[in-house]
């Protein structure tokens, strides 16, 4: 079996395979690490306050698996479960979010709705005269990308995989029932199997297969403030739904991040040192301590989403190329779902489907059908 890019998702495929008893796999990364890629640009969120079913069940599962690798990964934890808030002045938005949240208790999911009165309790620094309340999910919290991603490696690597960086496949083709990829620095693999965990570049890597992967690779920025020491250093991943702002503590600064929804697709990934005057207003307004601490250019940087049409990730074979598998279009939750897409994966290549989620409606063909899904919580 090979597994095309070493990011967060390729890592957990691998790792889930080699624990389910997998031989012979191979992890082919362009690059000389693993995690360069988004992983290493990542936010690190994790949330299931989502509004799908199969995010929540990604995500629901997800936990699961990080719970139950913690000692293994060891300290300093790599999920902190500091939660996430969602807050708005809107009545109206406050109402859909309390529908949302019903939903999310229905699937399993621990989410609180709050009054005004507790978001100013759970977040005092947060400015809203006109408040209508908010959301908490205790559960949601932060993951460190690199440190997962470098732990699905390394035990993947233990259990057998074979992990060969400066291999850019270019390549594809089918013959005898077998893969035959071919590499940039001329070599050639064969496999039955081979998952596509491309990322932001799984749209090329699927022309080289005759496959048009629907991702597009999109900008995404995140900036770190100057140090601010009268703030608590624990706060949850605060949003604020009217605006889309968001922050977060990161050690002695806070990180912001807001998503441009006019950001046009390509590989472009500088720091635009203007961006920050699109959002800086509403960050003012919401976040004022946070606003005061300024921008701290130097330590701001951007990375890609993989982004489909619908904001959901492609998992699954790809019908009629027996064996190609795609993992891929995570639209800004590869990490909090990489934990999940690997067993899901790992699960379709050795059990014929996935058990632990059922992802039919992360299928490719969905788009061909129509069947797009709508994620209403999209950040
Ligand atoms: C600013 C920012 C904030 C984000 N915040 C969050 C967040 O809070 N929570 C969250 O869950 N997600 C977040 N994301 C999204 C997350 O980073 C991605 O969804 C995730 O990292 C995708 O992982 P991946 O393994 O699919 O891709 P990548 O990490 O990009 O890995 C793909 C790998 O494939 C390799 N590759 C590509 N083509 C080839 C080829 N032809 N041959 C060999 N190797 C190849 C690349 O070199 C790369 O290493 C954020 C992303 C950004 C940019």
């Amino acid at each position: 079996m090979i597994v095309v890019g070493a990011g967060v998702v390729g890592c957990s495929v691998a790792f889930q395979l080699a624990r389910m008893g997998a031989r012979n796999v191979v992890v082919l990364e362009r690059e000389t690490l693993p995690g360069t890629g988004s992983t290493s640009r990542a936010n690190g969120g994790i949330r299931a306050q989502f509004t799908t079913e199969v995010n929540v069940r990604m995500s629901l599962l997800s936990m699961e698996i990080l719970d139950a690798l913690e000692e293994e990964i060891g300290q300093p934890s790599a999920y902190r479960k500091a939660g996430y808030l969602f807050l708005t002045d809107s009545p109206e938005k406050l109402a859909a979010m309390e529908r949302a949240v019903e939903f999310q208790r229905s699937s399993g999911v621990d989410v609180e709705v709050l009054d005004a009165a507790q978001v100013r309790r759970r977040v005092p620094w947060a400015a809203g005269e006109s408040l209508a309340g908010g959301t908490f999910g205790a559960r949601d919290g932060f993951i460190d990308p690199g440190r997962l991603c470098g732990f699905f490696a390394s035990e993947a690597a233990h259990l057998g995989v074979s992990f060969l960086h400066g291999h850019e496949v270019t390549g594809a083709a089918e013959k005898a029932g077998e893969w035959i990829l071919s590499t940039a620095n001329g070599r050639s693999f064969a496999a039955p199997v081979v998952v596509n965990a491309a990322g932001a570049w799984s749209a090329r890597l699927g022309r080289a297969f005759g496959v048009d992967v629907p991702v597009e690779p999109v900008r995404r920025h995140l900036f770190l403030t100057g140090p601010i020491h009268d703030m608590p250093p624990v706060i949850p991943m605060t949003i604020d739904a009217d605006t889309g702002v968001l922050v977060r503590r990161e050690g002695e600064r806070v990180l912001v991040a807001w998503s441009n929804a006019d950001e046009r697709p390509g590989f472009d990934t500088s720091c635009d040192p203007e961006f920050v005057l699109r959002f800086a207003d509403a960050l003012e307004a919401r976040f004022p301590a946070v606003a005061a601490a300024g921008i701290d250019q130097r330590r701001s940087w951007a990375g890609l989403y993989e982004v489909t049409p619908d904001h959901h990730a492609i998992l699954g074979e790809v019908p009629g190329r027996s064996g190609l598998i795609l993992a891929t279009g995570f639209s800004g939750h590869g990490v909090m779902h990489a934990p999940a897409a690997g067993r899901c994966v790992a699960e379709l290549i050795l059990r014929g489907r996935s058990e632990s989620v059922d992802v039919a409606a992360l299928s490719l063909g969905r788009f061909a059908r129509g069947a797009l899904i709508h994620e209403a919580m999209v950040l």
